[in-house]
């Protein structure tokens, strides 16, 4: 494929804010690219050029760019600085530039995706003496055949700054809308463009009105058509050769679509990177079934889903139920193969060579391969207390003077689950045998490595005094685990619940910052925070001026928020920025108000920041519905009180 034919889908992704036209636009860019070019393609849209899961890095600093623009288009460093200074982007800069290129190149060549992703990714294996110089020379070669959108295109993307909005959610979508058949009914024939389109209110490819009901749309279908009376039908059948798939009725195709959607979240997050989901998807959805685990590709963690009481934790998971210390620490998944041990948070970080401790506890795992989960906890050496996450949690990001804060903060890891034992995927293995592994494999070792406390039980009653006893060992509270379930990754089924008994807290992404007065005019001192709905988009919902401390030994201080704040700063107006959604805080507040001041439609009563939440991905911060929810509950026990 060509990078211009490329960028001309980017660039109308890019254009609208419809998630269903983003999805629409992006599922035609899919289809469109031919198999080997699809990985590279799949990674460019989002702006990639190594899954997330992978540590390498581009590694280009924005002075390599400008020398790389300088030998390009002849323009000197210094004045490539003066534009750069005026333009306020380097993107912006290359593309102005070569626009007006002083020296016309005779030859120059159309570039390919290809050459221009190979050559990136290039660009994070070169080291040594000399790798600036090489550094410089690939970008040059690549911005002298450039035009000058595919000039801004190539610098944002080695510099990291392509910022298209794409979600999972969206991607997801996107590639089953792109490779495999439509289920007539959740697409529809558009009576004036004719093209097979979402059904919603709009065409996204023509605009016009859409009006379709079931029956119209199933008499439109012709080709290649496989009929399902129901959706256990094709759970072992390969579909990707039909155009459409008909049922007999509206709910039963919301059924067959669900479930293609499902299988392809499914191989998302096992393998947890939408360029190998992609391949396996054009293979066809027998493909996407099967794929495994595999220790050292990082795997996304189960979810747990939140119960308000005791009762409420046994009818959902069921009697006897597994319960255990919910501890507070951060969640862990150790993979072992051959003579490699790599550790990764639920952000699916590496975060192996800061917990050297975690590396080194599971030599008392035996067993040649596998994939554990579990929560490492924080604890005094002297007392043997546990820590609070928030003591913990700077380890997980500290690169340097890693023996120290081994030594000063030490772990133990607490694991409760197993997804891989020599050489093969336990997923689907209830959890009643997944532990009888573990029990059996690890050899526990106070203050290192120990399994959770657990107890079986089906009493409301134990279950209660297990809640006590968790507590006055300074855990949050206990889960409540279904004995007969598999291990679902990524998901929120309720195959596990949290029970705890503080008050609901938010977990909200700074989308924007004030610069404080007087003594904190050095800081940022408020923040603009904000939740997601399901949709994707992130929407203000209050601002926080409190919680944070004025030096780093009292905690969480504005110093800290402010340096972590900074690099991400876009715009800058008086005293306001507004800061890429990229930090993410817990938020305790006395109420929710409904106020038309925010996108959300609620706002916070004294809200104040609790901590950072450096574990959590953005798309897991507080949603809009549970926000409501949270409101509702609220509004009700009012009405009760009163
Ligand atoms: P969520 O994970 O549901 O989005 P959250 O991040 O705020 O919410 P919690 O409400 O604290 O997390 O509950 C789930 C987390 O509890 C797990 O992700 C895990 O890190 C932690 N945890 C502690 N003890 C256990 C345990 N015994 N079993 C499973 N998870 C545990």
């Amino acid at each position: 494929m060509l990078y211009k034919k490329f960028i001309e889908f980017y660039e109308k992704i890019q254009g609208t804010s419809k998630r269903l036209d983003k999805t629409y636009i992006l599922s035609k860019l899919l289809k469109t690219t031919e198999d080997e070019d699809i990985e590279r393609v799949t990674l460019l849209v989002q702006g990639r050029v190594f899954p997330a899961c992978d540590q390498r890095e581009i590694g280009v600093a924005a002075k390599m760019i400008i020398k790389a623009i300088s030998n390009a288009t002849g323009y000197s460093s210094n004045s490539i600085e003066n534009y750069w200074r005026k333009l306020g982007d380097l993107g912006k800069v290359a593309e102005e530039l070569t626009e007006k290129k002083k020296q016309s190149k005779l030859f120059s060549k159309e570039l390919s995706v290809r050459k221009v992703f190979d050559n990136l990714q290039k660009l994070a294996g070169v080291e040594g003496k000399s790798s600036v110089d090489i550094k410089i020379r690939i970008i040059s070669e690549l911005l002298s055949n450039a035009s000058p959108k595919e000039a801004l295109y190539i610098v944002r993307t080695v510099l990291s700054e392509l910022r298209v909005g794409i979600g999972e959610g969206t991607l997801r979508d996107a590639i089953v809308w792109a490779f495999f058949p439509k289920v007539v009914g959740i697409f529809v024939k558009c009576p004036h463009c004719k093209n097979w389109v979402p059904n919603s209110n709009k065409c996204p490819e023509c605009g016009s009105d859409l009006n379709t009901n079931f029956n119209d749309a199933v008499k439109e279908a012709d080709g290649r058509i496989l009929r399902v009376k129901e959706v256990e039908e094709i759970k072992n059948k390969e579909i990707k050769d039909y155009d459409f798939i008909i049922c007999p009725d509206e709910k039963t195709a919301r059924e067959v679509y669900n479930y293609i959607v499902n299988c392809v979240q499914d191989a998302y997050n096992i393998l947890t990177d939408f360029a190998l989901v992609s391949v396996e998807a054009k293979k066809g959805i027998l493909s996407l079934k099967k794929v495994t685990l595999k220790p050292g590709r990082p795997v996304k963690v189960m979810l747990a889903i939140k119960v308000k009481t005791l009762k409420e934790g046994f009818s959902t998971v069921g009697k006897p139920a597994q319960l255990e210390y919910k501890y507070d620490g951060f969640r862990v998944h150790i993979h072992k193969w051959k003579n490699h041990v790599k550790v990764f948070t639920r952000r699916l970080e590496d975060v192996t060579h800061q917990f050297p401790d975690i590396v080194k506890a599971a030599e008392n795992i035996n067993a040649d391969s596998f994939i554990v989960d579990g929560e490492a906890v924080g604890y005094d050496k002297r007392t043997g207390k546990s820590l609070p996450f928030q003591r913990i949690s700077q380890r997980i990001k500290r690169k340097y003077d890693i023996d120290r804060m081994v030594n000063d903060l030490p772990v133990e890891v607490n694991l409760f689950d197993i997804l891989f034992y020599n050489g093969e995927s336990t997923l689907n293995k209830p959890l009643r045998e997944r532990r009888e592994i573990l029990e059996r494999i690890v050899k526990e070792k106070k203050g290192v490595i120990v399994l959770s406390t657990k107890l079986v039980t089906s009493s409301e009653k134990d279950a209660r005094n297990f809640f006590n006893e968790s507590i006055s060992h300074s855990n949050e509270g206990i889960m409540f685990k279904n004995l007969n379930a598999p291990y679902k990754p990524g998901a929120r089924v309720g195959y596990m619940v949290k029970y705890k008994q503080i008050m609901e807290t938010l977990d909200l992404v700074i989308v924007g910052a004030e610069w404080g007065e007087g003594k904190r005019a050095k800081w940022l001192s408020s923040f603009y925070v904000a939740c997601r709905d399901d949709n994707e988009n992130i929407l203000r919902i209050g601002k926080v001026a409190s919680g944070l401390k004025e030096k780093r030994e009292e905690g969480l201080s504005y110093d800290e928020v402010t340096e972590m704040l900074k690099p991400l700063i876009i715009k800058q107006q008086g005293r306001y920025v507004e800061v890429e959604p990229k930090i993410i805080v817990e938020v305790a507040y006395e109420e929710i108000q409904k106020s038309p001041e925010y996108e959300s439609g609620f706002a916070l009563r004294f809200p104040r920041i609790i901590r950072l939440r450096d574990d959590k991905p953005l798309d897991e911060i507080s949603e809009l519905n549970h926000i409501r929810e949270l409101y509702e509950n609220q509004r009700n026990r009012k009405t009760k009180d009163n």
